[in-house]
């Protein structure tokens, strides 16, 4: 009997040590990535999962009058989606970046999801804007979004705003890049006031954590010439 309580206690040692072994090493490369997304170097990702989104029916959204601010600098046809200039966006700090798993508590359940968006740590109140033209197809509430904003642009390209606090949009509004559209806020499913930008760049109407094409950096690129 105490061989196999000895062997037992083994296998469990040797169990912890492989779970905190793999631990270690999904902690080593989310570093590794954030740390490259940082210095705007090329992005990684592991692209094997799809995130299952539910789109839950939340409280009514109230939309207000936007102030009058004037537009955000434009490099290349593409607005920074938050802060007024290009170096102002650079400023904001990339709390989870595209296409990598993560874990969070949100109401004391862990969740775990791949990211298929970027999600910058902003003040609630800070200036988000349209990338890029066109005319804002969705505004509304989920209880995993909060407040967001859904916008499609020239080819059929979306962008989607997310954890908003105002919102100065409604929906079949016409708008152009660099256009204040709203505020960053902390509504839905969120850890801490931050704006969740979402970009599908291949006009397939979903915001993939897969598909290089959806990494907002696709976009970003033409401004910055990454890759
Ligand atoms: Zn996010």
């Amino acid at each position: 009997m105490s061989d196999i309580l000895k062997m037992a206690e083994r296998y469990r040692n040797s169990l912890i040590s492989a779970h905190n072994n793999v631990e270690q090493l999904a902690q080593d490369i989310s570093e590794t990535i954030l740390e490259a997304y940082r210095n705007h170097s090329a992005p990684m990702s592991f692209r094997n999962f799809y995130p299952n989104y539910s789109d839950l029916l939340g409280p009514p959204i109230r939309v207000i009058k936007p102030p009058v601010l004037g537009h955000a600098e434009i490099n290349n046809g593409v607005a920074p989606p938050l802060g007024s200039t290009w170096e102002e966006f650079n400023s904001f700090r990339i709390n989870s970046p595209w296409g990598i798993p993560r874990s969070y508590v949100i109401d004391g359940l862990i969740r775990t999801d791949i990211h298929a968006g970027i999600d910058y740590r902003a003040n609630v109140g800070t200036r988000v804007n349209s990338v890029l033209d066109e005319i804002v197809i969705e505004v509304k509430f989920t209880n995993v979004f909060g407040n967001q904003i859904r916008i499609q642009h020239p080819h059929g390209y979306h962008s989607l705003y997310a954890h908003l606090s105002n919102m100065y949009v409604t929906q079949r509004q016409r708008v152009v890049a660099g256009q204040h559209i709203a505020n960053s806020g902390n509504t839905g499913d969120s850890t801490g006031p931050h704006l969740h930008f979402g970009w599908d760049g291949n006009a397939d109407g979903v915001f993939s954590h897969i598909d290089p094409a959806d990494d907002p950096f696709d976009l970003f690129s033409r401004v910055y010439n990454i890759h």
